[in-house]
């Protein structure tokens, strides 16, 4: 028998509990094998809940259950060649999840771990981050298993072009604008944008993150770790407080990390960590500008190990990832305030809490859903300031958002003006998410205003388009 989620949350009649519970039971039954899809759509529903008792046509118009369904899921192969004339095959997603507000927008994933339940969730939150940016931008994410690591640049070439051979079909300034995300940077969207000009024989604005010489935007590779400072510099002004020496604790040391760290600098905030998947760095004097310049190098150019930057400075603590702990112990160093910035569910309910102990009172999500529900939880009840990463790390597509305006109009914007308009997007995107918390009845918790805020306008743009 087929399980419809409609199916599953007919009950127009059933309390708002009922409606939620059945709906994330049909969800399971429906996307097997995908617990980090089950976990994004979950948080969401929970805030919702709040939403649907005061707006019962929302449930009539059947929005959620259509939101959690992607428009479209494109799946393919991509062969390729490695050095030593082996044929590589890789797998490649792209997921245009909803274009209720705009076309699709999201990043693309280069990761041996991705599969469809995680760019699934990517897509899903991508929708309501899109919509908080106030740009208009519905929701996509894509990506391969293919692990740029270790490849020379002529294979990671050969490896995009291929890709984009398959996707260049399915994107286009209008329906679809892909963009970078763990795993691809500069260099990648460079090939892949050369393969779609090829291909597609026009000169635009297809993807985000591009170089500065052909159509990209100033600020674009520092606009996700700024606008997570920016962000949390706000949650600190909510209580009269600022970032000024608060010691923080930085995860990951990719490009949401080095633009934390360079903001956080700005500000006169105290950065002492990085990390990678092998392990973290624990530097108790701080990350100064030179040190970073150094990391900068090391991980965008040499493509080197974290490790390296214990070897290269004095003071400074390296600690192995041992896959054995329950806990990741960058997040037991004392600090005032956190920045997760490498990947999901990499804060578990032992990490929170070992963060509460040690003083964190800030967490600004830089990565996209590090928190486990538990953990997110863990903060909710502290009262602590919790920034979630639909909110605050929407500074990048923000920015992305920004050079397509820039591409349309063939024009392009200072230094300076592209980050006003960057700081005035997180300004506002932390007032939306703190009002709307107060007024559905839960003051503080920018979980719920930040997806209840991002909600409601892809909603009210559903209702006005009919069943589609
Ligand atoms: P990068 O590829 O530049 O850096 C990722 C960093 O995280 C690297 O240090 C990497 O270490 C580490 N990392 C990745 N996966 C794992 C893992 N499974 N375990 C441990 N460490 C890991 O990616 P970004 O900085 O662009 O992205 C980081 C996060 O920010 C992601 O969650 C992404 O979705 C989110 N984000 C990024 C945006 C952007 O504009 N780039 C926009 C919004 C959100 P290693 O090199 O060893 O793999």
């Amino acid at each position: 028998m087929g399980t419809s989620v409609r199916d599953g949350a007919s009950a127009k009649s059933a309390n708002m509990g009922d409606y939620a519970s059945s709906l994330m039971t049909a969800v399971k039954a429906k996307n097997p094998a995908e617990p980090e899809f089950h976990q994004a759509v979950e948080e969401v529903v929970e805030s919702l809940t709040l939403v649907l008792d005061r707006h019962p046509e929302y449930r009539s118009a059947g929005i959620l259950e259509r939101i959690i369904e992607p428009e479209r899921v494109i799946l393919f192969r991509v062969p390729w060649v490695d050095d030593s004339g082996e044929v590589q095959v890789n797998r490649g997603f792209r997921i245009e999840m909803n274009s209720a507000i705009g076309p699709y927008k999201g990043g693309l994933r280069f990761h041996p771990s991705v599969n469809l339940g995680i760019l699934k969730f990517l897509a899903f939150e991508q929708v309501f981050k899109n919509s908080l940016t106030t740009l208009p931008m519905g929701g996509g994410k894509g990506g391969s298993d293919f692990d740029p690591k270790g490849k020379s640049d002529h294979e990671v070439m050969r490896f995009c072009q291929s890709f984009m051979t398959e996707l260049w079909r399915h994107i286009g300034p209008n329906t679809d604008v892909p963009a970078g995300d763990i795993g691809v940077g500069g260099r990648e969207i460079g090939f892949l944008f050369g393969q779609y000009k090829r291909l597609a024989n026009e000169f635009t604005g297809v993807l985000t993150g591009k170089g500065l010489n052909w159509g990209g935007s100033l600020i674009r590779p520092e606009a996700t770790g700024y606008g997570a400072v920016y962000f949390a510099a706000e949650m600190l002004k909510s209580r009269g407080d600022s970032l000024e020496g608060k010691r923080c604790l930085v995860s990951g040391s990719g490009n949401v990390s080095q633009y934390t760290c360079e903001k956080l600098l700005d500000f006169g905030a105290i950065p002492m960590t990085f990390s990678d998947s092998n392990g973290i760095v624990y530097d108790p004097s701080g990350i100064d500008r030179e040190k970073l310049a150094w990391v900068m190098e090391l991980k965008n150019a040499r493509r080197g190990r974290i490790k390296e930057y214990a070897d290269k400075f004095s003071g400074v603590k390296y600690e192995a990832w041992d896959p054995r702990l329950d806990h990741n112990p960058l997040w037991s160093i004392e600090g005032q305030c956190a920045f997760p910035s490498a990947t999901q569910n990499e804060i578990n309910v032992n990490d929170a809490t070992n963060m509460l102990k040690n003083g964190v009172f800030v967490v600004s999500e830089g990565a996209n859903m590090p928190c486990t529900v538990q953990a997110t939880k863990a903060f909710l009840d502290a009262g602590i300031l919790y920034g979630p990463g639909k909110a605050a790390n929407a500074g990048g597509v923000a920015t992305s958002g920004l050079e397509m305006s820039q591409n349309s109009m063939r024009l392009s914007w200072t230094r300076e003006e592209v980050d006003a308009r960057l700081q005035q997007i997180m300004v506002a995107i932390h007032t939306t998410c703190f009002e709307t918390a107060a007024q559905y009845g839960t003051p503080g918790n920018l979980v719920n205003g930040a997806n209840i805020g991002g909600f409601l306008k892809v909603a009210n743009a559903m209702m006005d388009q009919g069943v589609v």
